[in-house]
């Protein structure tokens, strides 16, 4: 079985700034296990534990899947979870082209037999992820404070060229990302 997902990797301009945004943050280890910077992305649709040859369809459906290449512009930085957060992600801007392609990814599994969560989308980049409970009033107190203090953080527009399909490795230290491949966007600069 494979653990994969689609996702957007993001180009280095705007890893940088994130990886800004993170050492302004209070991030306290252990509860805090802020997304090492190779691991920064934004995920289109979770596939979850699959058989090989199931992942292996869902690539050539990823691979005859046209769409165009846009500029993603983040914007803002909050947490999910409500009273309880469990994480801390920065925001995108609404991005018409980037819905049009997550519908798309969506409709490749569907393709090729896989049925993605409906959810509704909510793009976002995950910065850290924490254990509520395990942080005292001042460490609390610190984090919300610097989330509210980075509420102007905007980075870009970049050029979005590409997805790609990862492999997540589940491991004690954190999880590991595999490029499996990689789908070119029509009409990239880059
Ligand atoms: P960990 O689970 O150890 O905290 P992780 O969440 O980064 O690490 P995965 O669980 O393999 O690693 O998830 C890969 C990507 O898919 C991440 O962006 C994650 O947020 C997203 N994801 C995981 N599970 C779901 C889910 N049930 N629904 C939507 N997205 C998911
Ligand atoms: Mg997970």
């Amino acid at each position: 079985m494979i653990r994969a997902f689609v996702a957007l990797p993001l180009p280095v301009t705007l890893r940088q700034r994130l990886m800004l945004v993170q050492s302004l943050l209070h991030l306290p280890r252990p509860a805090v296990r802020p997304v090492p910077p190779e691991n920064l992305h934004l995920t289109l649709a979770f596939v979850g534990e699959q058989p090989a040859p199931l992942v292996e369809d869902l690539h050539h459906a990823l691979e005859a899947l046209r769409a165009q290449a846009f500029d993603l512009t983040l914007r803002g930085v909050s947490a999910f979870g409500g009273r309880t957060p469990r994480s801390v992600h920065a925001g995108v801007e609404p991005s018409e082209p980037l819905a049009r392609l997550q519908r798309k990814v969506l409709r490749a599994m569907d393709e090729v037999g896989l049925d993605p969560e409906r959810r509704r989308f909510t793009p976002h980049v995950t910065l850290a992820r924490l254990d509520w409970r395990r942080l005292d009033e001042a460490d609390r107190t610190r984090l919300l404070r610097g989330i509210v203090d980075q509420d102007g953080f905007r980075a870009g527009p970049a050029e979005i060229a590409a997805f790609a399909l990862y492999r997540s490795h589940l491991g004690r230290e954190g999880p590991h990302y595999d490029e499996l491949a990689r789908y070119g966007l029509e009409g990239a600069l880059a």
